[in-house]
Order: structure tokens, then sequence, then C-alpha cells
């Protein structure tokens, strides 16, 4: 259940109590990958994932070095086969040779260990599922798992492990256990059932070895297509890991969320809900759209939290009959002028009547004052009063009086 907010401390001018709006994120330990740091107090990690095949060496160092440009940090990469693992080595070379190093993390699936024992030499980070690391496949004739016949397949989990852990932590590489909804192993469904408990069972036991060996440079994800499946399994990871003493951090991600403005909306429901509650040090939005369209949408989802700012951030009324202009057409012209003004708080309102009490504090504002005219406001208060036409010009000159300018 949802508590309320509890005031931090009291505005003893106001005499009212101040209210700490900030997100406060769950503690978590710093896993570096390469030049990157996931969890501790970093800033959120945006990721996304190249569709190249990574044979093509050419076509897949172009892919990164696009994602990376436009603000992907850390990008992933599938390796479905030994040859594809080796060539991660050429990729990287000509990455630092042609552009600059880019942390990447590769994805190994079915039976992966020699793949990833390869691949684990030439990148930053490992991404396993521990539904197919170790693959059995599914006996249409069985029932249950008694515990014995469990805990043998726990050995064999072990076993294969352990080589890629060891050899992870040897060179200070990180591991993320990636569990899907979709890709539970039978023993785990049988036992757990197909339910968030089940998934935070499948990354607790992999937790369980690795700890045993000492590797902790873990990042862990419970990522389903069904938005309340994965919030679930996100938050019962974060307090069973609480319970247990661990701190890894999360990488949140809605899978299969689609394209368009759909697949845009269910990838926000689910990985704003949680870090809404503190929960995630990592994100990738996953769209049926190339790469370069998820980066934005991350990054979005990060400035509405608060949680990074990477653009200037618009307050705008929706306009109602007491609007003195075409508010959409005024916002999308100051959008144009202002947006490379990162780190600003711009304010476009309707009216004086509701507009100034509404502009969240932003540090200019754009308000309807009478017809034809508008007032500038530089925080809450008003500074002059211009004629519509000449209100983007005037606006601009007024942050560059200010000292808050630069040129696009
Ligand atoms: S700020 Fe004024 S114009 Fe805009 S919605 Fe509110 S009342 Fe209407």
């Amino acid at each position: 259940m949802q508590t309320l907010p509890t005031p931090t401390t009291i505005d003893t001018a106001a005499n009212q109590p101040i209210f700490d709006t900030k997100i406060q994120r769950r503690k978590t330990r710093p896993v570096k990958v390469g030049n990157v740091t996931i969890g501790g107090n970093y800033p959120v990690v945006v990721q996304s994932m190249i569709n190249e095949d990574t044979l093509d060496i050419d076509g897949s160092v172009a892919a990164i070095r696009r994602l990376h440009e436009i603000g992907c940090e850390i990008v992933r990469v599938t390796v479905p086969s030994m040859a594809h693992a080796r060539v991660m080595a050429d990729i990287k070379q000509k990455l630092i040779q042609t552009y600059q190093d880019v942390p990447i993390v590769a994805d190994v699936h079915h039976n992966g260990l020699k793949i990833a024992l390869e691949v684990a030499k030439h990148i930053e980070k490992v991404r396993i599922n521990p539904g197919l690391y170790v693959f059995e496949k599914p006996n249409n004739n069985r029932s249950e798992y008694s515990k014995s016949e469990f805990d043998e397949i726990g050995d064999k989990i072990r076993e294969t492990l352990e080589p890629l852990v060891v050899s992870l932590r040897d060179q200070g590489k990180a591991m993320r256990i990636g569990v899907n909804h979709g890709s539970l192993a039978e023993r785990m469904l049988f036992t757990y059932g197909d339910t968030p408990e089940g998934m935070v069972e499948s990354a607790l036991e992999f937790i369980r070895i690795c700890e045993s060996l000492d590797f902790r440079n873990l990042v862990i994800s419970m990522k389903a297509s069904r938005v309340p499946v994965m919030i679930a399994a996100y938050r019962l990871m974060a307090k069973r890991m609480d319970e247990l003493g661990m701190d890894y951090p999360l990488h949140l991600g809605v899978t299969e969320a689609g394209d368009g403005e759909y697949g845009r909306i269910k990838s926000t429901a689910g990985i704003a809900t949680l870090l809404a509650d503190g929960i995630g040090d990592t994100i990738r939005v996953s769209l049926t759209e190339a790469p370069e369209k998820e980066i934005p949408v991350c990054y979005s989802i990060l400035q509405a939290l608060g949680l990074r700012k990477t653009m200037v951030e618009y307050v705008a009324c929706p306009s109602c009959g007491r609007t003195l202009f075409n508010l959409e057409e005024v916002l999308h012209t100051v959008r144009e002028a202002t947006k490379h003004l990162t780190g600003l708080d711009i304010a476009v309102m309707g009216c004086i009547v509701n507009g100034p009490g509404e502009m969240a504090d932003a540090d200019y504002g754009y308000v309807g004052k009478t017809p034809g005219y508008i007032s500038l406001y530089r925080g809450r208060e008003e500074i002059k009063k211009v004629p519509e036409a000449q209100g983007v010009e005037e606006l601009i000159n007024l942050i560059k009086a200010d000292g808050r300018w630069v040129e696009p």
C-alpha cells in the first residue's frame, strides 16, 4: 500500500512542512562496466542493443557508434555462436581505432558456457539467462521435480557457471543475471510456478553461486512482457535482496513492448513505476523499431522523474477558454528556439489568472497577459510585458541578459 509522504523539515519562516519530493534510490553497490558504473550513487545508465549480426564487423561498429553518439552508455550485442564471440575482439579493436572504447555487454543463450568464456575476453560484461544457461529440454511426461532432481541440476549449473564467474572475476568484469518471465527453467516453473517468485528464485540461485566464488560484479534483471508481472518481480527481488543483505543494482526493462505510442507507454509504465519507488540503476526501453529510437524514450523517462537532466524541461498548460494565444504553436516555437539550453526549465502558460502560480518554479515563463500581449517572467517575478509577435525574441534576450544563453 502506498504510504503518504512525511515532511522532512519545517520551513520556519512560513511555518509550513517541506516535503522532499526527490526520488530516494535504493542503495546499491557500484558495478563497473568498462568506463561506466551501474549502481552506487551513479546516474541511472541508459542501454540499448544493436540488431546487426556481429559477423558483420563494419556494420556492427557503425551501429554501436551511432547508439553511443546519441547517449547510449552501454551497448548490447548478441553472440549466438563461437564465431560471433571471437569477432567481438575485432569489433572492439576497430571501435577504439576509429572512434572510442564503448562498454559492451554480450548476450549468451542456450548452453552458452564456451561462447561466454570466449566473449568474456573481449568485452566488459556478459549477460546470461538462468533459464537457458544450462538448458534442459522440457519433458512433457514430467509433472514434478523431486528435491534431489532439483539439486542435481543445481550442481550442474554450478559446475557450468563457475569457469565463467572465475574468468569475469579475475578480469574485473561484470555479469548480468537476466531472468525472463518467458523462459524460466522447467524445474523453477514446477517448483514455484510461472510467477515472480519463480523469477526471483532463479536469480538467487545464480547469485549464490557467484557469491560463493567471491564474485559480486552483478547486475540483475527480471524482465517480462506484462507490465504488472514485471513490476511485481522487480519489487519482490528488491525486497528479497534487502532481507538477504544483497545490494546488487537492477536493470529495468519491459520485454516485447512493441512499437509506436503504445510500446513507449508500456515501457514507461513499467520502468517509471519502479524508478519512482527508487528501484532501478540502468534501463533499456525495448521497441520493435530502430534501436536509436529507444534512447530518447529512456532520457524522457529519466528527465520526467528528475533522475537525469539531459534537456530543457518545458512546463505548459493544456490551454482552455482563457488562453490568449495559440499555445501549441507558441510552445513549438519556444521549444525550437531553446531546446539546446540543457538545464533550464521554461514555462509557456496561456493566461495570467492561473499561469504564474502553476509554472512549477520554472526559470523563465512566457505567459498570456492581455489580447496581443504576453508577459515574461524570471522565476515568479514578472519582468516585462511585450507584444506577442516579439515574445520569443524577447524571451531569448532575457535569457541572454542573464548570461544563461548558449549558441545552438
Ligand atoms: S493557465 Fe490559464 S489558459 Fe492555461 S489552462 Fe490554466 S487557466 Fe487556462
